[in-house]
């Protein structure tokens, strides 16, 4: 596989926090060189028990925390420690759908605003085309583009509903590159297999790359290609998703599959 070939590519990623330990001073170590590769519309899923570092790579990704050590390359780009104009212009292309759909969205605004926002600021649509492009973004992730459903404000939706109104969100910047960290573990269990088959459709359809960050191996199987498993901030296996779960080689993805009913 040629290094040319990935969107987005991780290299020995490290990110420590100073802490106070018992009033003591110390520095704790969640992601421990961590290295990885996506390619366009490949989905990596990204298990490991909870405190692992998913989270942090996640945030690392999107540059809310600046790494240690090792770097990120996007499309070749070195974006490990940019700034200004080029951190902006990267997050255009990465955007992130977290676990709670309230953390994407902002509870005094309705649907529409959330969406007309970023497709005036990044497109500059306005009138007739911002419009259609919103319905069109509504009708995407699967939601009736009704007058109703556009005025409505977040807490007015059901979870599912609010899931696909941030997915719909983080795609109207037109991304290259989704970080989904657990967007499906705080909705209900029936609704669960429809956000993930919306965003199977979507990587399909905008040759969408993801990370999917999980900690339930049938969905990492299910969604991802290759799913990479992480224990105490370190990569223990990275695998095509079948070989992984038929044939772990490393004994905590074996200790993780037994715990998997
Ligand atoms: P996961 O998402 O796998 O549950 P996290 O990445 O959220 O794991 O957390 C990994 C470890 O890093 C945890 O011990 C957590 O407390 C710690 N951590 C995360 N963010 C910070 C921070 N900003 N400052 C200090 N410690 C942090
Ligand atoms: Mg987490």
């Amino acid at each position: 596989m040629s290094e040319a070939s990935q969107l987005i590519e991780v290299r020995d990623l490290v990110v420590r926090f100073p802490i106070r330990d018992h009033g003591k001073r110390t520095v704790i170590q969640p992601v421990d060189h961590v290295s990885f590769g996506i390619r366009p519309g490949e989905v990596l899923a990204l298990v490991g028990e909870s405190g692992s570092g998913k989270s942090t790579i996640a945030r690392t990704l999107l540059r809310i925390v600046t790494p240690s050590a090792g770097s990120i390359l996007f499309d070749g780009q070195d974006v490990t420690r940019v700034k200004g104009r080029a951190l902006a212009q990267y997050r255009r292309n990465v955007q992130m759908v977290f676990q709670d759909p309230f953390s994407s969205l902002n509870p005094a605004r309705t649907i529409e605003a959330h969406l007309s926002y970023p497709l005036r600021k990044h497109h500059r649509l306005r009138g007739k085309e911002l419009g259609d492009r919103i319905d069109e973004l509504l009708e995407r992730v699967g939601l009736t583009p009704t007058k109703d459903i556009r005025l409505k404000y977040p807490h007015e939706l059901s979870g599912g509903q609010r899931q696909r109104v941030a997915i719909a969100r983080a795609l109207a910047v037109s991304p290259r590159f989704l970080v989904a960290d657990e967007p499906i573990s705080m909705l209900d269990v029936s609704i669960r297999a429809g956000v993930l088959k919306l965003m199977d459709d979507l990587r399909a359809a905008f040759n969408l790359a993801y990370l999917y960050i999980t900690h339930d191996l049938a969905s990492a199987r299910y969604f991802g290609d290759r799913i990479m498993v992480l224990y105490g901030g370190r990569v223990m296996e990275t695998a095509p998703s079948d070989d992984l779960i038929r044939n772990p080689s490393h004994p905590y993805t074996r200790l993780l599959l037994a715990a998997t009913p």
